[in-house]
């Protein structure tokens, strides 16, 4: 019989996927056995903190600095379900405890600068930490320029709840204080940006909250692009759970965005104007901010890297890995995240070894829910092609469309059993 427990561990197994590779990268860790080398990891997300659990792991003499302000780490993951009511933040908030019981050492406080040529990070308390390597995982910033009216402060009014936390609490109170028969825009960015299915699960999650409770209102999506991950199944569920009640208009109907006025709650678009209730506007995204001011960005707002090693091609000896860097077809999730930094740990002992990069495949499987009992999928193998990480063709696929609702329901099953898999693996 499997267990709950059995289950959970094989899914910790497979989630590590980098068996084949530890053993291949087995004399590299042999010959690093005893190194004293300081690896420094920026940003304590998904990414990062995979990093510097799985550095730790393979080089347990090395000293792992992981520097990251917060003393704990609210996910984005499900944090769509808190707006619509069926999650607390508590349960979406994780700590370092585990990392640290490891051997990691956190400093909690921010990276400011990076002198490449120095090999140090600047520290928000004017301190700095020298390394051999440096992993460098901030994940997004918002580009609050590319949105004429939005700021900061627009955002206490007009939240864009993309970094969870606050901003998801603050989301979830005004629809929760909205009228029956209210409007709620969500504002959808063109791409790439974090979490490409992520509006439309939130479209789907709010809508799943007022079909019960507020049953005249509307949930409104401008889009800045005309097509969107798994469109069709989420057009479809939209259809067949909530009737009219969202409604969906793309870049060829007008619906970008071009200016926010936050004390009228309007949103202008190229055409139109729309007055509405709640506003959940979702900016133009770029690297985390430390990454733009040490330039380890080029024009784009990303971070360019060697696709195998992950080594940022402005500055040696610094990999950027998650949300950050340039991927390529890789989607920016908390999966692909969490599988990048685990070859990108590997690359960087064998780089310290003297070895190549060692060729590998990556998969991503990017869950969403239309309901919490109504899961659809996508998902893809990825290999590093020259330059770039490009998806296998005819290795992936997206959820079938005709299915009994408890394939549904199964693969909501399976976005929960997700969640518990990779937060226990990086957290606990
Ligand atoms: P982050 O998780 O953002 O971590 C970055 C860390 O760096 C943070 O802890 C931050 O405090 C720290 N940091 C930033 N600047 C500094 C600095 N200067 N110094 C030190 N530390 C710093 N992905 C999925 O796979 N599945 C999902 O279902 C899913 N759902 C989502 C739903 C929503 C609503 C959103 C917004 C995102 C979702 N994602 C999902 C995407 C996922 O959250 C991101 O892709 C993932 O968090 C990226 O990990 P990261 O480590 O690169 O960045």
């Amino acid at each position: 019989m499997i267990t709950r427990r059995t289950f959970l561990s094989a899914a910790r197994l497979s989630l590590a996927g980098f068996a084949g590779l530890s053993l291949v990268s087995a004399a590299s860790c042999v010959s690093l056995k005893n190194t004293r080398a300081r690896l420094v990891v920026v940003g304590g997300g998904f990414a990062g903190l995979t990093a510097a659990r799985m550095l730790k792991s393979l080089l347990p003499a090395a000293e792992i600095v992981l520097v990251e302000p917060k003393a704990s780490y609210i996910s984005c993951p499900f944090s769509n379900l808190v707006i619509a009511g069926e999650r607390t933040i508590a349960e979406q908030t994780f700590g370092y405890s585990a990392a640290r019981a490891e051997g990691v050492r956190h400093l909690r406080l921010a990276a400011k600068d990076i002198d490449p040529v120095a090999r140090k990070v600047e520290l928000s308390n004017g301190d700095s930490v020298e390394y051999d390597r440096l992993i460098l995982a901030p994940g997004i910033s918002l580009n609050y320029k590319a949105l004429p009216g939005y700021s900061a402060q627009a955002a206490e009014m007009m939240p864009h709840a993309w970094e969870a936390g606050e901003q998801t609490e603050l989301l979830r109170n005004q629809i929760a204080a909205m009228k029956d028969g209210g409007t709620v825009a969500i504002v959808a960015p063109a791409n790439p940006y974090r979490c490409p299915p992520g509006p439309y699960e939130r479209a789907s999650l709010i809508a799943h909250y007022l079909k019960r409770e507020k049953p005249k209102s509307k949930v409104l999506v401008l889009d800045n692009k005309d097509q969107f991950s798994k469109q069709g199944l989420f057009q479809a569920a939209w259809k067949s759970e909530y009737g009219e009640m969202v409604e969906w208009r793309g870049l060829s109907d007008g619906a970008r965005v071009i200016e926010v006025d936050p004390d009228t709650n309007l949103l202008k678009t190229d055409f139109d104007e729309y007055r509405v209730d709640v506003a959940n506007v979702i900016p133009p995204q770029q690297a985390g901010s430390v990454a733009l001011d040490s330039g380890l960005a080029d024009a784009s707002g990303w971070c360019p890297v060697d696709a195998l090693s992950f080594e940022s091609t402005i500055a040696p000896n610094i990999h950027v890995i998650g949300d950050a860097a340039i991927l390529n077809q890789m989607p920016k999730s908390a999966f692909a995240a969490n599988a990048q930094a685990k070859l990108c740990a590997v690359q960087v002992v064998q780089s310290l070894a003297g070895e190549a990069p060692i060729p590998s495949k990556l998969l991503n499987t990017c869950y969403s829910l239309v309901g919490p009992e109504f899961g659809i999928s996508v998902a893809d193998v990825y290999q590093a092609g020259g330059e770039r990480w490009l998806e296998i063709p005819g290795a992936g696929g997206v959820s079938p469309t005709q299915v009994p609702m408890s394939f549904r329901q199964d693969e909501a099953r399976y976005a929960r059993g997700w969640f518990e898999t990779i937060t226990n693996e990086v957290f606990a």
